[in-house]
């Protein structure tokens, strides 16, 4: 391939490429940034800027960029199997990954069925949790329905944009969407509404208001999904600590099965390899992505307990078989770098490390409390938000026209740093890798950034 010089790339990307979730009129505007190398935490542009992945490349990068041992992992794949499909064969790497992940699993999680991405390990959820109320067969045939939160977002296939719930992203779609018994979140704001208050009121009222759906409704409803501990594309919302647990045993009193959506918060994100486990929660099933292989491919995971497989056996003739089936299925390569990354959790003690990591984020964090726009700070692990607002008292937000997010960030950039945004929460998200030194480099860049943007 020859090598185009930036000018010509930047003009390929506007006139051929459609970007995902971008106002495309505003994108063809500037010249993008393009980038063509990555190194630890730093993305670098085909200019040579360098740039500290904030966002983990969309919550994904674990390790770094470009890891030596990740790349090794993946071209020796590459020398001996590239893909061989799961439809009548297995594959050595498949099979030794479903392997790890029931190992590092939380207990009771046996089966692994692959997909590529979050969306379609959200839908296969979805779908299984449907059937299997189905081959349960008599009253429970009738369980069809799905229980999902304000505010909640778990990709965007047609099933999981249904058990979504920011309106901004998911309305528009709302006609070829089933319908699902939404539940208010902590903090979604509904409570104020319907004059519940705030903070602890405000978790008890979600609690209450979702035990009584779940009361109401719990001869229909097949399953209930949930991003466990953080909201992510709601705005980093962290819900109260006992909140899963609470969720669980309401999942068990009603006969509704737990699906937890650990796509972005899987795989040490928020401090352990999964998010349940702070819990002790087994969820019913558990969907899996995006760190999955460090950030290096496109591969997913949906995991489920032995209750839910065996309801799936039979004779063929019964036709209880989970017909869904990706091409892609258990791609060898992206087995190849999840195994990799989950050797080097081990080799490099990444967990036992993010502790002093999670700390300092902590302590950078409450810094920016002091500043006149920043309205609220969240963090959960390795995951920050910064809610920006016009008016501190009030907590008045800035109109979402004002761009307030993206004008932070796009200042970043001078700091050397890619951010995105969620809103008028500035995101923080690095690789897990990142060292303390970066950290207060990204932290600083931040700061800078707000008080430039806000004053
Ligand atoms: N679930 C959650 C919790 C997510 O954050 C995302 C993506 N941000 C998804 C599902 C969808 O994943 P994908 O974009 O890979 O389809």
């Amino acid at each position: 391939m020859r090598d185009l010089d930036t000018r010509t790339l930047q003009d390929y990307d506007r006139e051929y490429v459609w970007h995902p979730f971008t106002q495309m009129q505003e994108w063809q505007a500037e010249p993008p940034i393009v980038i063509a190398r990555g190194e630890g935490s730093y993305l670098i542009d085909t200019e040579g800027n360098r740039y500290l992945d904030g966002v983990a490349s969309i919550w994904t990068n674990v390790h770094g960029h470009c890891r030596k041992e990740i790349n090794d992992a993946v071209k020796a794949q590459v020398d001996t199997l590239e893909h061989s499909t799961l439809l009548g064969l297995a594959n050595d790497k498949s099979a030794l990954l479903a392997k790890r992940l029931v190992d590092i699993a939380p207990p009771g999680l046996c089966k692994v069925f692959y997909s590529d991405n979050g969306s379609t390990a959200v839908e296969i959820a979805v779908k299984m949790a449907f059937q299997y109320q189905q081959h349960r067969g008599g009253k429970f045939t009738k369980k069809t329905k799905f229980i999902s939160f304000k505010n909640a977002y778990h990709g965007d296939t047609i099933g999981a944009v249904s058990v979504g719930g920011i309106d901004i992203f998911h309305e528009v779609f709302r006609p070829l969407l089933f319908k699902t018994i939404q539940s208010p979140s902590p903090y979604c704001y509904r409570c104020e509404m319907e004059g519940a208050g705030s903070g602890d009121t405000c978790d008890r009222f979600c609690l209450l208001e979702l035990e009584r759906l779940m009361a109401e409704h719990a001869e229909e409803t097949a399953g209930l999904v949930i991003e466990p501990l953080v909201q992510g594309a709601g705005g980093m919302i962290v819900q109260p600590a006992g909140f899963i647990s609470k969720v669980r045993e309401l999942c068990d009193r009603y006969d509704i099965l737990m699906i937890a959506d650990e796509v972005a918060v899987g795989f040490g994100r928020t401090g352990t390899m999964f998010a349940c486990q702070q819990e002790n929660v087994t969820p019913d099933i558990m969907a899996l992505s995006k760190g999955i292989t460090a950030g290096y491919l496109p591969l997913a995971a949906t995991v489920t307990t032995a209750k839910v497989y065996d309801a799936f056996l039979g004779e063929y003739k019964e036709l209880k078989t989970f017909f869904h089936g990706h091409t892609f299925t258990g791609n060898p390569i992206a087995c190849a770098a999840a195994l990799a990354s989950l050797d080097l959790f081990e080799e490099t003690h990444l967990l036992e490390e993010l502790p002093t990591k999670i700390d300092h984020l902590a302590l950078r964090l409450a810094r920016l409390l002091q500043m006149k726009h920043v309205g609220d700070i969240r963090q959960m692990g390795m995951i920050g938000g910064i809610e920006l607002v016009r008016d501190k008292v009030t907590k008045e937000p800035y109109a979402w026209e004002e761009r307030i997010g993206v004008q932070v960030c796009l200042e970043a950039r001078k700091h050397g740093l890619f951010l995105r945004p969620l809103g008028n929460v500035i995101v923080i998200f690095p690789p897990l890798s990142i060292s303390i030194k970066e950290l207060n480099f990204l932290m600083d860049g931040v700061e800078a950034s707000i008080r430039a943007v806000t004053g």
